[in-house]
This record gives structure tokens, sequence and C-alpha cells, in this order.
């Protein structure tokens, strides 16, 4: 496995996150709202805030997820099922590098 590549989409993965966002957006937004413009600028732009709150959320927990799976990398542990202690498969590491589980144990989960 070459967990130099992983590393690599890890790392992109995180400055994506954190470049994304942010308070700005949201700011340009509520600067929008106060003016009196038309109606559908203005609902456009509540939409636009609605989806940047719930990106982030999901981003603060991919950023966790992502800083976790790059300190398994430092440890050598890394694509090592943390339930099972299986390897993750190489095609699920590609799809979610940041995963902790395999396949297996993700399904078990749900159940
Ligand atoms: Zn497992």
């Amino acid at each position: 496995m070459d967990v130099q590549h992983y590393r690599h989409a890890l790392v992109n993965k995180r400055s994506e996150s954190l470049g994304s966002g942010g308070i700005k957006p949201l700011q340009a937004s509520m600067e929008n709202n106060t003016r009196q413009g038309d109606m559908a600028d203005q609902a456009s732009g509540n939409n636009e805030v609605h989806i940047q709150l719930k990106l982030k959320a999901t981003d603060a927990k991919i950023l966790q997820a992502i800083d976790e799976a790059l300190r398994r990398i430092e440890a050598g542990t890394y694509g090592i099922c943390r339930d099972c202690g299986e390897p993750i498969a190489e095609p699920r590491l590609n799809a979610i590098p940041w995963t902790r589980v395999c396949i297996t144990c993700k399904e078990k989960q749900r159940a």
C-alpha cells in the first residue's frame, strides 16, 4: 500500500476543507439581506448560508477524522481496521481515505 498517496489525499482534503467556507460568505449574505434588494436575490442568499453551515458541520467531522488518519500514518497503523485489526480494502481507502473501519465492521455498526 502506498501510504504517501493517502497522506497526500488527506492533506489535500484538509486544506480544501479549511480553505472553503469560513465566515466571509456568511457575512456577505447577511449584508445582502439588510439591503432592500429583490426577493429572489434574498431567497438565494439565504439558501447559500444554509448550505454553508451544513457543509461546515460536515467539514469539522471530516477534519477531525483526517487528523486522526494522519496520526495513524505517522504511527504506522494507517489502513488497519480499528475494530477487527484487518487491513482496510484499498478501494475503500481511495474513496474515504480517513475511514477508521473496514467495510465489514462498518456494516456491522449499521446493523
Ligand atoms: Zn474491520
